[in-house]
């Protein structure tokens, strides 16, 4: 019986957005948990598609005595602030000095995301493992990262092993967990760290490209599940397909591999670095205007809804849910059977708690970040169904979220140009990657025509399943699409933004 410490610290940075993630962020529950400490951990997590439940399970099950230090998210957003940053790593290093008090200590477990940057510093988890290193010592320290990691030298350096998401929408992230547990386990049995193989490639992919429900990235993932040859010297390979909106050296896609020896490891993660950079032309996805997009969602006459992704304010990579761009153009458009979700409006919520189901009212939608160029929705609305964003996530990336996205709003536009568009409204931000979110409200999205989802990729999961088609459109918003319009001022030089497209010039002030 091995003892394990077990914490999850996860923040994933949009360094172009426009809020920051302050400890507040991290202390709320959202689609997950709360800031949650102690034997507090393993409840929290519980039946939640998350690394930390994945590996709590595995681990438990083979008999080994957990010890729940911390477990923490906030939605992706501009920089962790230094205040949040250095009061939850000090919680880390402060809660595992009492566990190594009380006895010794085989080995850690973090559930981590590999894309944090903070005020102060580039690599969040880097460092992170660089501090808890210097208490460990020579205790092996396993983490999983999400498929979007930008992952460093220092962080591969630092950990005895690392192992990534292979799914995006992200529906392995639990058996990420557990597939960390295999190799903590595989550590402690051999007594040795794996050799390591890592290999940071020179090119970034949209994000919108990266879904492994299509081609290139289905059949790479292929590569990285089956492995590569099976005498079972290579313990594991990741292939991370990287972040772009976030203006760090380390910027973009990696692969690594580890193995019982250098020779195999290095030969794994140049096969796969070869098969990815081979395929790079690949990553490509149409992009719609808003305008195009709801003309052709329209003259749709297959069943099923139209999905129109609006990607560009997907809170999941650091929009806030906020941009109006796509509602005008549904409402311009004149679409019917529309519904739109989910903008995050507290004060809109709030006023349409106020007011009542049934109530009418003129009131301005979004636009609350205050970004430059936006601007609210202003119109009539009719408030047709009211809710206290509590329910329970039931699609493939949420199932088992326990959600707190505070008052919710169904709100109709009353618009005299014949559109019939409906807004789902919350008072937090939460990617439309569940089909319960809707139905909390009364919207059973299989029936709707239209359903505008402010999400890149992890709604595919619950909703392609429904939808006649699926369109990526590129309304305004802070999450660009395509990482040739970002002003990087510190991503590494010599990394080609697009196939064929411009290099990168290195850092500038
Ligand atoms: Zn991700």
């Amino acid at each position: 019986m091995a003892r394990i410490a077990v914490g999850g610290f996860q923040h994933e940075t949009n360094t172009f957005a426009p809020t920051r993630a302050d400890y507040a962020a991290f202390e709320r529950p959202d689609a997950w948990p709360g800031l949650s400490r102690g034997p507090a951990l393993i409840e929290a997590v519980a039946g939640i598609n998350l690394p930390a439940a994945g590996f709590i399970e595995a681990a438990t099950a083979a008999g080994d005595a957990i010890e729940p230090l911390l477990w923490c998210s906030a939605v992706p957003s501009a920089h962790v602030t230094e205040d949040a940053y250095e009061r939850i790593v000090a919680m880390f290093v402060e809660d595992l000095e009492a566990v190594l008090a009380k006895g010794s200590l085989d080995a850690l477990y973090l559930d981590l995301h590999g894309a944090m940057a903070c005020e102060h510093l580039e690599d969040g988890e880097g460092e992170m493992l660089r501090r808890l290193r210097g208490v460990l010592k020579d205790t092996p320290i396993i983490a999983s990262l999400d498929l979007h990691a930008n992952v460093t030298r220092l962080m591969v350096d630092e950990a005895d092993a690392l192992v990534a998401y292979r799914t995006y929408p992200h529906t392995d992230m639990a058996e990420t967990g557990a597939r960390a547990y295999a190799l903590l386990e595989r550590r402690l049995r051999t007594g040795k760290r794996p050799a390591l193989a890592f290999r940071k490639l020179d090119f970034l992919i949209a994000l919108a490209s990266q879904t492994t429900l299509a081609e290139p990235a289905r059949s790479l993932y292929r590569l990285v599940d089956e492995g590569h040859g099976d005498d079972g010297r290579l313990w594991s390979t990741s292939f991370t397909t990287g972040f772009p909106p976030s203006d760090i050296t380390d910027c973009g896609p990696a692969v690594f591999a580890l193995a019982d020896n250098q020779e195999i490891a290095e030969a794994a993660a140049d096969e796969l670095a070869h098969a990815v950079t081979a395929k790079e032309h690949q990553f490509a996805t149409r992009l719609w205007t808003p305008d195009e997009a709801v003309a052709h969602a329209i003259a749709n006459n297959k069943p099923g809804p139209m999905v129109l992704a609006d990607t560009q304010d997907n809170p999941g990579a650091g929009g806030n849910a906020d941009t109006v761009g796509l509602l005008e153009a549904l409402v311009k458009g004149g679409a019917r059977g529309a519904v739109l979700g989910v903008m995050c409006d507290p004060s809109f919520a709030a006023a349409a708690h106020n007011a009542g189901e049934g109530a009418q009212f003129m009131m301005k939608l979004g636009a609350r970040s205050g970004l430059p160029g936006h601007r609210p929705y202003f119109g009539r609305f009719l408030i047709e169904r009211l809710g206290d964003g509590r329910f329970t996530g039931t699609g493939p990336v949420y199932r088992g979220a326990r959600m707190a996205l505070g008052p919710m709003a169904l709100a109709r536009v009353l618009d005299d140009r014949g559109s019939e568009v409906r807004v789902v409204v919350a008072s937090e931000k939460f990617q439309a990657a569940d089909q319960a979110v809707f139905r909390h409200l009364g919207v059973e999205p299989s029936e709707c025509r239209v359903l505008g989802l402010k999400s890149s990729v992890h709604f595919r999961a619950d909703f392609e399943p429904i939808a006649a088609e699926v369109l990526v459109v590129v309304a305004p918003g802070p999450a660009l699409a395509d990482p040739r319009h970002f002003d990087y001022r510190r991503l590494r030089k010599g990394v080609r933004l697009a196939p064929d497209g411009p290099i990168s010039t290195g850092p500038r002030d």
